[in-house]
């Protein structure tokens, strides 16, 4: 009888380009296996908006490759169908959390005690972190020469096509609709089924009509709000639906159609998808990234106690439209542009002095691209606690990037409807009205007195950069 292989899905939730598939069913008959493991990360468990799109996701996959489901600490219930089923050999594709390596060496060591072999791949990154180091053979602490490092190191390899694949009858799994991952009382997720379609062949489809529409204004437009100039892929990257080399090798292919003409909004977005490969570079090498400072002085830092601040920031209630704007988009897609996540983070970390490890924790509970690598190195960038990240005295004015990348206020219109009627001239500043609108939000501070509070409380931090 032929002993099947487990193929243990992860954060790889596609059938096309993935290594660890294709080696396993060349191996013979696979268990294609989805394993729900809310005990390993101790402290990160999957946040709500994530949990909507993993249940889309992996209902999505099981139409392509019929899935076992099984819940429980990973490596114990590997062992578990090992010896359910007599597999010879397990393969995975390698993950970067803090947690992950540490339950990689587990599932070898029950594989190992098991006697079936266990092969780990890449495909999540384009660069495995501990390929790309500096002349004195340390990690990259900076972007820009990271990146360059990148860059000189070739292109990424070939896609690998969807293998042939003979599925193990079998195995018993669980039904994905009893492991509760979509919200039921309230179901607060209709905003998020009417923004995004999950899946692999909706990946593709967005990256070719970003490729066809998109990509052309990425350099100028990228910071727009308003504007439909960025790719959105970021979720189904996180969740694998899509590999960064397809991303790659279509976006350099789209490039070379244009002969030219996309140069250089092409290299612009490659460089974005490389700051993904550097936020998990940083996790990597320093592991803690997403619960302390990279600079430890950032840890005595006079943060204030305002529970109620958080409370109101969360809800979009600052009285500061682009901030309100984006933490409404955010409850209600899942998602929030570059450019207004930077702005209402600043918002939060220097306006409010609220710990940016609080704001962290918000993202990373509505976001439906949640991501270990770069909601921690992004929240740090610009806390300015992090690695090559944004000074300390860079306080985003809310008013001035709102009339810079949103200056006709079309996406506050779209997010805070008490300003609807509000003029372009003030929709960035409705208080300054001789009428203001009187469903608005009163502001929660004043920017001019929140800043100078901050540059005071940072220049408490000892060592802290000049
Ligand atoms: C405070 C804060 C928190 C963030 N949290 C997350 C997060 O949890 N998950 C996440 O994927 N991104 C996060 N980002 C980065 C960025 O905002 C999103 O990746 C981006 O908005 C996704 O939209 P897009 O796919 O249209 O991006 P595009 O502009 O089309 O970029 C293409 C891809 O490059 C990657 N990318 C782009 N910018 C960054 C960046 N600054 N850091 C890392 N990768 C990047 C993403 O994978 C993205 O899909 C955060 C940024 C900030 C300022």
């Amino acid at each position: 009888m032929t002993h099947p292989t487990i193929i243990w899905f992860r954060q790889d939730l596609r059938i096309s380009d993935h290594a660890a598939l294709c080696a396993a069913a060349a191996n013979g008959p696979i268990i294609p296996l989805y394993i729900l493991d809310d005990e390993t990360p101790a402290t990160w468990k999957m946040g709500a908006a994530s949990r909507w799109w993993l249940h889309k996701s992996l209902e999505n996959l099981n139409t392509k490759i019929p899935l076992v489901f099984r819940r429980g600490r990973a490596d114990v219930v590997i062992a578990d169908l090992i010896a359910e089923t007599k597999a010879s050999a397990v393969y995975f594709t390698r993950d970067y959390a803090p947690w992950s390596g540490a339950l990689e060496k587990r599932v070898k060591d029950v594989c190992d005690k098991a006697g079936a072999s266990c092969h780990r791949h890449g495909g999540f990154l384009l660069h495995e972190p501990e390929s790309i180091r500096n002349g004195s053979g340390e990690p990259y602490k900076v972007y820009t020469p990271y990146s360059r490092a990148c860059f000189a190191s070739g292109e990424p390899r070939a896609l690998k096509a969807v293998p042939q694949f003979k599925i193990y009858p079998t195995a018993k799994s669980d039904h994905l609709a009893d492991w509760d991952l979509l919200p039921t009382k309230p179901d607060w997720s209709t905003g998020l089924a009417e923004s995004w379609k999950p899946g692999e062949e909706n990946a593709h489809a967005l990256l070719y009509q970003f490729l066809d529409e998109g990509l052309a204004d990425y350099a100028e437009g990228r910071d727009r709000p308003d504007k439909p100039f960025t790719s959105r892929l970021s979720a189904y990257l996180h969740f694998g639906e899509i590999s960064p080399h397809q991303i790659w090798h279509a976006t350099r292919s789209a490039m070379a159609k244009a002969g030219g003409g996309l140069d250089r909004s092409g290299e612009k977005f490659l460089k974005e998808v490389l700051w993904r490969e550097f936020s998990y570079h940083l996790l990597h090498h320093f592991p803690h990234f997403p619960d302390l400072p990279f600079k430890p002085e950032y840890a005595d830092f006079p943060w204030a106690e305002n529970p109620q601040a958080l409370k109101i920031w969360q809800k979009g209630q600052t009285g500061y439209p682009i901030v309100d704007a984006g933490m409404r988009e955010l409850w209600h897609t899942g998602i929030m542009h570059n450019r207004v996540r930077m702005i209402v983070a600043s918002f939060l970390i220097k306006d409010l002095l609220i710990p940016w490890q609080d704001g962290e924790r918000w993202f990373w509970d509505t976001l439906v691209d949640a991501d270990i690598g770069a909601n921690s190195a992004s929240w740090q960038w610009v806390a300015g606690c992090g690695a090559d990240a944004s000074p300390y005295y860079r306080i985003f004015n809310p008013v001035l990037q709102g009339e810079k990348f949103d200056p006709e206020g079309a996406y506050v219109k779209k997010w805070v409807p008490e300003l609807q009627s509000v003029a372009a001239e003030f929709i960035h500043h409705p208080w300054d009205m001789a009428v203001p609108p009187k469903s608005y939000a009163k502001r929660i501070v004043d920017h001019g007195v929140a800043r100078d509070r901050a540059l005071e409380a940072f220049k408490k931090i000892k060592k802290v950069e000049a």
